[in-house]
């Protein structure tokens, strides 16, 4: 449908988006005109010609028409940096649906002033001789922070003192100390810089294997080629990942060409970075939640001045406004953190590959276990695929082993850990090596299970738990519904009188772990011993100098972490995330316990991987102990095909939020009944109650809409935007997102 009026934002002011100016669209351009497009337009009293970009467009003035101007012309060319960006908005809000403000939000940076404040700079004053002398009797007298200090100064580095005294939890008195010692200098100086530095070249590079060199290479020449096809490198934990993607990094500076390296927040730890920053220097830069406006606002001016080339953070660093940018790196690709969570909810996979085709960019993402979305394109051409079957030099893949906990009902063995797992425990704890302990607490609050054989209640048509509500038992998936059990309830399958929501923590555990091993040191991990910052480097770099036998966490300590001395891990209750009430479930299930088992054995010494479940049959258990992702991809693309779920399907979630219940119902009824009429021939579900019905006293209702195809549920996602305005729902207080193929269930 031909749009008569544009909205144009004449100045990207990066403080606030400014208020837009509406303009008449002239005959000549109504076919070409889209949002996101920069133009020229009549501006002020003088009509001087200045530039714009259009961020909606209606077929209904705001103004008496005769006092509306006219857009001059679409402007094509000497494009301002920014018209990128905004045109990548303008992709993200036809795509994913929300305002284009919203999107122009998310893709340009917040122009801040730096302030200037003092920074200081922390290196070495020594030669490395007599800096390795001090660090030999730091050791000897066990003066962990002093060796935490000295061994990251050690490689010729200059440290922040931020980065000291925060994520290697070093004290000033420590670094006072030493340079009364004259062991080391600290240097102040006003404008913000990268937290370490080094000399390129400091780290030697590993040589490649053969297969890893192969598959860097055959990239690169396929880059050169011209071929743009994203890759998939699925590799399993510890096969060398990331040092094929620094060798593509290192192939693409070469070539003049920049590049972002996407990870997820929580394995932005300094480990990871400190590579980085070894092999590239000072042309790397990191941005992360803990940075200021400010300092993030610097960091993406040094990257389109060129200073910056290779810019690692989480999901927000694709946005990081490169010239020549030549390839966006995608770790651990699988994680749901790459979707937003904020509108337009956007996954980072997808955007980055509209980047990439954007600017002529090429896509490498990596995983140990990849989602079924970038496998299912793997597996259909739309990527290409390289493959890492094996674990660097001596260290070997984890012996899984599987322990029926109703087994150890049986044998009266009551409490949380089996009669195995407390034998390698002791076996480990013996040797001096280090366990880590996984406890996966998520989404354990909702489903309903018998503690007496494991039964959790089901959706009869649905393959996931039921939710517990007030009173009643709700699937999400398809609205199905039954009246909540009691206490008193028999349960359906054992006939016992013990069906209880379920919930255990790791507090609970580590109190029964000190009671089982009175002489271990143990470290607990979870969102409430990481409410500070620098907490979570602190615990993780502790456990990594051997300061503890045992680290006990929730999936948070699955990451990415490489600590060698570690041979046992153990996952307590493996079926909690395989009932949550979400389609994913098993995928989920599947990934957390591959990169748990995979945290076992990755020195020279082999590991070992007990899983505690009550479900040992269940295919996600199976296919984990043997380690064989594609028997379990088959398995769960089958159910996904079946029940008609991403990605064998395409699925839309609205979601609608307000204060009053009734007048909430009441609007999402008439939302999805609107759209079922207009749309026929797609299937819309709901609306129910979102899994959380209320959050922060706002009612939540989901309305799922599914198609084979994303552009119908683009058309169908439009469609609910004009009823949502024609019928003015906004204004009621009712506010409602869209969100294009969930990674989670509402
Ligand atoms: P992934 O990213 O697949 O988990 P990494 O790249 O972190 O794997 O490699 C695992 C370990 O093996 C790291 O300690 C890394 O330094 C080492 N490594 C990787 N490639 C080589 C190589 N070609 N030669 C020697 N060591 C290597
Ligand atoms: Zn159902």
């Amino acid at each position: 449908m031909k749009k008569r009026f544009a909205d144009v934002i004449i100045d990207i002011s990066h403080e606030k988006v400014d208020r837009p100016f509406q303009y008449k669209i002239p005959d000549s351009l109504q076919e070409i005109l889209e949002v996101g497009m920069c133009v020229r337009v009549p501006f002020g009293k003088g009509n001087h010609l200045r530039m714009g970009y259009v961020v909606d467009m209606t077929d209904t003035p705001d103004y008496p028409e005769e006092k509306i101007k006219q857009i001059d012309r679409i402007e094509t060319e000497n494009l301002p940096a920014e018209a990128r960006s905004i045109r990548l908005a303008g992709w993200m809000k036809h795509h994913y649906g929300g305002t284009m403000i919203q999107a122009i939000k998310t893709v340009l940076p917040v122009k801040q002033e730096v302030k200037a404040v003092v920074q200081r700079e922390v290196s070495l004053a020594v030669s490395h001789d007599e800096a390795c002398c001090c660090l030999a009797d730091a050791k000897a007298k066990h003066q962990v922070g002093k060796v935490r200090l000295l061994e990251a100064l050690l490689p010729g580095a200059t440290v922040s003192y931020s980065l000291l005294t925060g994520k290697l939890s070093v004290s000033p008195q420590t670094i006072k100390s030493l340079e009364r010692q004259g062991v080391l200098r600290i240097d102040s100086f006003e404008e913000y810089r990268n937290p370490i530095r080094f000399a390129a070249g400091a780290e030697v590079k590993k040589k490649l294997t053969p297969r890893q060199q192969e598959i860097a290479e055959g990239f690169l020449a396929d880059y050169d080629g011209g071929d743009r096809t994203p890759a998939l490198l699925f590799g399993v934990t510890g096969s060398g990942k990331t040092e094929v993607y620094m060798e593509v990094i290192e192939g693409m500076l070469a070539r003049g060409k920049q590049v972002i390296v996407l990870i997820p927040e929580i394995a932005l730890t300094y480990q990871t970075v400190l590579r980085f920053y070894r092999r590239f220097g000072d042309v790397v830069s990191v941005i992360n939640s803990r940075l200021s406006a400010g300092e993030k606002y610097d960091q993406l001016r040094r990257a389109k001045e060129g200073k910056v080339k290779v810019m690692i953070g989480p999901r927000s660093a694709l946005f990081t406004p490169f010239e020549h940018l030549g390839l966006i790196v995608i770790d651990e690709e699988h994680e749901p953190v790459y979707k937003s969570d904020t509108m337009p909810k956007y996954h980072a996979r997808e955007v980055a590959i509209q980047i990439a085709k954007m600017t002529d960019a090429a896509v490498l993402m990596g995983s140990a276990t990849p989602s079924l979305e970038a496998n299912y394109k793997a597996m259909s051409g739309e990527y290409k695929k390289y493959e890492l079957k094996t674990r660097i030099g001596a260290a070997v893949m984890p012996k899984i082993e599987v322990v029926d906990m109703m087994q150890e009902l049986r044998q009266k063995n009551m409490g949380m850990f089996s009669r195995r797992l407390q034998e390698e425990m002791r076996n480990v704890l013996a040797k001096g090596e280090q366990i880590m302990l996984f406890l996966n607490r998520r989404g354990i609050s909702g489903l309903m299970s018998c503690r007496a054989c494991g039964y959790v209640y089901k959706c009869p048509h649905c393959d996931v738990a039921l939710s517990q509500h007030r009173n009643k038992m709700v699937c999400h998936y398809c609205g199905y519904e039954q009246p909540r059990v009691t206490n008193q309830t028999p349960c359906p399958e054992c006939g016992k009188p013990y069906v209880r929501g379920f919930k255990m923590g790791t507090e609970k555990v580590e109190e029964y772990l000190t009671d089982m091993f009175p002489g271990a040191r143990i470290l607990r991990m979870d969102a409430d011993t990481t409410r500070q910052k620098g907490d979570y480097e602190a615990i993780l770099s502790a456990f990594s100098q051997g300061e503890a036998d045992i680290l006990l966490g929730t999936q948070m300590i699955v990451k990415g972490h490489d600590f060698k001395n570690v041979t046992l891990v153990g996952v307590l209750m493996a079926d909690i995330s395989m009932y949550e009430a979400d389609y994913r479930a098993g995928e989920r299930t599947f990934q957390i316990l591959s990169q748990a088992a995979g945290r076992a054995g990755r020195g020279e010494k082999p590991g070992i991987a007990v899983i505690q479940t009550y479900k040992p049959d269940h295919y996600c258990l199976q296919h984990c102990i043997t380690q064989d992702y594609d028997a379990f991809y088959e398995e769960e693309m089958a159910y996904r095909m079946l029940m008609d779920y991403p990605p064998a399907y395409h699925m839309l979630a609205v979601m609608l939020t307000g204060e009053e219940e009734k007048r909430l119902d009441s609007r999402a009824s008439m939302l999805a009944d609107a759209l079922k009429k207009s749309n026929p021939d797609v299937r819309i579900i709901g609306p129910a109650p979102a899994s959380i019905g209320k959050i922060n006293d706002k009612y939540r209702q989901i309305i799922y809409i599914k198609h084979a195809q994303t552009d119908v549920l683009i058309r169908v996602k439009d469609r609910a935007e004009s009823i949502i305005k024609a019928n003015e729902m906004l204004l009621k207080e009712i506010l409602i997102t869209f969100d294009m193929d969930p990674v989670h269930a509402y």
